[in-house]
């Protein structure tokens, strides 16, 4: 094994991999790019190989792997194309692999993250649905194989940062009082209710603060996201909803927060920029640039708290009786939402469906023991053929 640390960048041509790509090229002598995977994108796939030189580039779709061979094999260059599922769960457990950037979008995710996890790596979570879907079984995985887990989601980064160190559970021995999760509230968190069944897609993708993929925008919109990200902070910390309390901050200066008993309430914060938090997760414990610009207080100027509001934006409590319910719940709610979004994305149905169609299939789907991965993509199966039902009946 050579001295650098050997990345797998899962999701290299969405806006977490790019982020990734980018921290990593700021650190040749430390790390070198093992493996890059993209689901459709050939060409940017290709230009990111061209770029970094991996050994592996895995295409999800089977039928560009071909071609993607063969551009590569033309410009003299040594990667190794692989194709699929299979693939993609190849170069996450990969003997020489070191850490595993997990930012495939959505259920996708799942096998090639748990993958990572079981193999012991270095694992840097930004898919937080493989959190959400199998909490248990990941959580387990991680605690048999001794990988480390680092969550690269802002927030959760931002309350890994402010908790103690080597915290592991259990809040008030630490003396910890609560978790603050903050959340921008999304780009209509001030609009009248009762326009919400009018906004298009890019509306919902034009997030006021971040820069990001096209499912997590609408799901920030929705404040789904924020339910995803509560329940990925229970797993993570193994800490409960009541722990938490979700904090609309617009700004997105402060990314999250601990409050301790004894009165101090401590915060990261800095500008919107996911290279931060990619560059505290490959560089931990230890600190290195990302390229990204300090804060200026003077620029930023003001910081302002909202309590949320769950009835203009049931997402968010619907995530929170989903963790409550346990077992596949959360699988269902999931993959009920990946399927609303797609079917929103695809003007299909009115923004307001989404929040409609999750809590439906929530609330009919039956609640099983998701004790192994079977189980839980049985779940998030049956929930997709669910919602799919429910589309005509919220058809535009
Ligand atoms: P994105 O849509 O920009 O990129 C998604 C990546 O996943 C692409 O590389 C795509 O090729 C790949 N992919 C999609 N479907 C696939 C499939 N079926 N099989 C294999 N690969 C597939 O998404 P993103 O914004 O980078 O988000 C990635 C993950 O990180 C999500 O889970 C998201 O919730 C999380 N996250 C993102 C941000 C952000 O700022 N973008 C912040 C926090 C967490
Ligand atoms: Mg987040």
């Amino acid at each position: 094994m050579s001295a650098k640390q050997a990345v797998t960048v899962l999701g290299a041509t969405g806006s977490i991999g790019e982020s990734t790509l980018d921290v990593l090229a700021r650190h040749r002598e430390v790390f070198e790019v093992f493996a890059v995977t993209a689901n459709t994108q050939l060409d940017k796939l290709f230009s990111i190989c061209v770029e970094h030189q991996p050994r592996y580039a895995v295409i999800a779709n089977t039928q560009n792997a071909e071609q993607l061979q063969l551009l590569l094999d033309k410009e003299g260059l040594k990667t190794e194309v692989l194709a699929g599922v299979k693939g993609l769960v190849a170069v996450s457990e990969h003997k020489e692999v070191d850490a595993v950037m997990a930012a495939i979008v959505g259920a996708a995710g799942l096998l090639p993250t748990m993958a990572a996890a079981q193999a012991g790596k270095k694992v840097l979570l930004a898919n937080k649905e493989a959190l959400v879907m199998a909490g248990a079984l990941f959580m387990q995985a991680v605690a048999e194989s001794g990988a480390t887990l680092l969550p690269i989601d802002s927030e959760h980064n931002a309350i890994f940062q402010c908790l103690p160190g080597g915290f592991s559970g259990g809040l008030a021995a630490c003396g910890i009082e609560k978790i603050l999760l903050t959340g921008s509230g999304g780009p209509f968190r001030q609009w009248p209710v009762e326009d919400l069944n009018s906004i298009t897609p890019e509306q919902a993708c034009a997030h006021p603060n971040w820069s990001m993929g096209r499912k997590i925008s609408v799901d920030s919109a929705t404040m789904m996201n924020k339910g995803l990200e509560l329940i990925e902070a229970c797993w993570l910390f193994d800490i409960s909803p009541d722990d938490i309390e979700v904090v609309i901050h617009p700004q997105s200066v402060i990314h999250s927060m601990v409050q301790y008993a004894d009165g101090s309430t401590l915060a990261q914060m800095g500008n919107p920029d996911m290279r931060t938090p990619i560059a505290y997760g490959l560089s931990w414990p230890k600190r290195m640039d990302a390229g990204v610009k300090p804060l200026d207080l003077f620029d930023v100027a003001r910081l302002d708290f909202e309590r949320s509001d769950e009835q203009r934006f049931p997402c968010l409590r619907l995530a929170k009786q989903a963790f409550n319910q346990g077992g596949t719940a959360a699988a269902t709610l999931n993959a009920a939402n990946e399927v609303a979004v797609e079917a929103f994305l695809q003007r299909q149905i009115p923004f307001t469906a989404i929040s409609e169609i999750n809590e439906r299939v929530l609330n009919g789907a039956e609640v099983v023991n998701a004790a192994t991965l079977e189980v839980v993509i049985a779940a998030d199966q049956a929930a997709r053929l669910s919602a799919q039902d429910l589309l005509v009946e919220f058809s535009l």
